[in-house]
């Protein structure tokens, strides 16, 4: 198996290149040359399996370049009961719901308590043995943008990793203040957290701007390191987050929910496109889905591009109770594009130029109609949210966060609009406890105490649901970090970190 740059067709690498580097030197993502496909018989054989095994399976397909030791024990240490309080890190829960059974993965169990744990468990693990295949001896330096949940589960994941460095920047005012208090009080001998003066696609767009500047790899290179991302635009990212679709049809096999072979709708609250996008990778493999349903906030940049098929980041950007998924540029959009352009990669470049100077680009109409031929956009605002959370809660005593209630609510509408009664899973991205505030506003009228612990006690007696672990060790940290940069300051705040003059 080998990969491609969306934006060239002539780079050619292996999966560990792809995973050390993380972008292609043209600011392409890497991509496999073509999906390799499970046949029912196949799927049938994974029915028995646990995670770790269907994970397995997954991977030996995209990493030929690894030996089936490497990949087993990437995997045995990413997932284990320790990490993800079960045998099964997502398991998946069957709800009722306004007459619609809603089956709800639960992506969020791990140490961070977002899904963000479920691929950047196991990236550490990847990386370090793509990088001795590839680099030996070359320090990583991993670079992050966050808005709030990648930033965390991505320094858990590198803390103490030997040969690497990670460096984190976050949005001031972007990420909710539990978010801020997990990263800032990060354990770790080569950690660095820092917040911008600015939204997460500056934050995103100073990283990449980063990563594609030619001297700086080459200053990097003289100090014996190198670049690379544990954002979403790195292929290690995506390979483990297709693994629990996989296994979430198995389930839904499983429990009697569909038969073999019957098709699914999968349901993704939406940011960066890097989750939604490895389902329909899943289905690439051969799980056969009938609908994506791609749910976003009021940065509906998504709803109205899979509706129009123009796609326009000029518009307001809003800060929301959904913050994980307040993004304007969707970074893994572009991987999606190049699979419906059947891998052109200079429509790719071309569509993606013009993202940058203009703001906006329009695909073709045969590229518009494969693509809503399988997704379905929709988004919903801050007052649909909470009512959701309320009336799931009300109705059934099941308490999710903000984001799940996002994909809840836009399920709902789509099942109103379009009458479609698949089965569906609905993709639970992260805990309700990283977000008390706002779900306890969503839940009660009563005047909210001031510290975000006393919110996260007070969540407990309402809903009487579990406290995650991490959330209630962080109780008590003290932040060792503080630092803010500005949003053009970010290239000399990597510098000094890395102590390099
Ligand atoms: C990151 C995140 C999302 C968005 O996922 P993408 O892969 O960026 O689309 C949704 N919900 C939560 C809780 C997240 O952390």
């Amino acid at each position: 198996m080998l990969y491609n740059s969306t934006q060239n067709n002539e780079k050619v690498v292996s999966s560990a290149q792809a995973i050390a580097q993380g972008i292609s030197e043209d600011g392409g993502l890497f991509v496999p040359q073509s999906f390799p496909k499970f046949s029912l018989a196949d799927i049938e054989s994974m029915l028995s399996a646990t995670y770790q095994d269907r994970a397995k399976a997954v991977f030996k397909c995209y990493l030929t370049d690894f030996t089936d030791d490497e990949i087993a024990d990437c995997v045995d240490k990413a997932y284990t009961k320790e990490k993800f309080e079960s045998e099964n890190p997502a398991p998946m829960t069957s709800v009722d719901y306004n007459g619609k059974e809603l089956n709800i993965l639960e992506l969020w169990h791990g140490p961070t308590c977002a899904f963000k744990d479920m691929a950047l468990q196991i990236l550490p693990h990847l990386l370090t043995k793509s990088l001795k295949k590839t680099a030996d001896g070359i320090k990583a330096v991993i670079l992050v943008a966050t808005s709030g949940d990648t930033g965390k589960a991505a320094l858990e994941g590198f803390k103490d990793v030997e040969n690497t460095q990670i460096i984190v920047f976050y949005p001031e005012n972007g990420v909710s203040a539990m978010q801020k208090h997990q990263m800032n009080t990060q354990a770790g001998d080569n950690v660095y957290v820092c917040a911008i003066k600015g939204n997460f696609d500056d934050a995103q767009t100073g990283v990449k701007k980063i990563f594609t500047e030619p001297t700086n790899s080459e200053v990097l290179k003289n100090n014996k390191m190198m670049f690379s991302s544990a954002n979403s635009i790195n292929w290690g990212r995506l390979l483990p987050q297709i693994v629990y679709y996989v296994s979430a049809y198995c389930d839904m096999v499983n429990s009697g929910k569909v038969e073999l072979g019957e098709k699914i709708n999968i349901v993704v609250p939406t940011g960066n496109f890097g989750n939604i996008l490895a389902a329909y990778y899943a289905c690439e493999m051969g799980i056969p889905v009938n609908k994506f349903i791609c749910a976003s906030n009021s940065n509906n940049v998504l709803t109205d591009f899979i509706n129009t098929g123009v796609y326009d980041k000029n518009r307001d950007f809003y800060t929301t109770i959904s913050p994980s998924m307040d993004i304007l540029v969707s970074s893994n959009l572009e991987r999606l594009l190049y699979k419906m352009s059947d891998n052109n990669d200079e429509l790719v470049r071309d569509l993606m130029n013009k993202l940058k100077t203009d703001g906006v680009y329009e695909v073709p109409a045969q590229i518009k109609e494969r693509i809503t031929s399988c997704f379905f956009g929709g988004f919903c605002d801050e007052d649909s949210t909470k009512t959701t959370i309320k009336n799931l809660f009300d109705s059934k005593k099941y308490l999710c966060d903000t984001h799940t209630a996002v994909a809840v609510s836009v399920y709902n509408d789509y099942v109103e609009k379009t009458g479609d009664k698949t089965p569906a899973v609905i993709a639970s991205t992260a805990s309700p406890y990283k977000f008390s505030k706002s779900v306890l506003e969503a839940l009660s009228n009563e005047t909210l105490p001031e510290s975000e612990f006393d919110m996260v006690d007070m969540l407990y007696s309402i809903s009487d649901t579990k406290v995650p672990t991490p959330i209630a060790e962080l109780k008590g940290l003290i932040a060792r970090f503080d630092n803010v940069t500005d949003k053009d300051e970010m290239k000399q705040t990597v510098f000094n970190a890395l102590g390099i003059k």
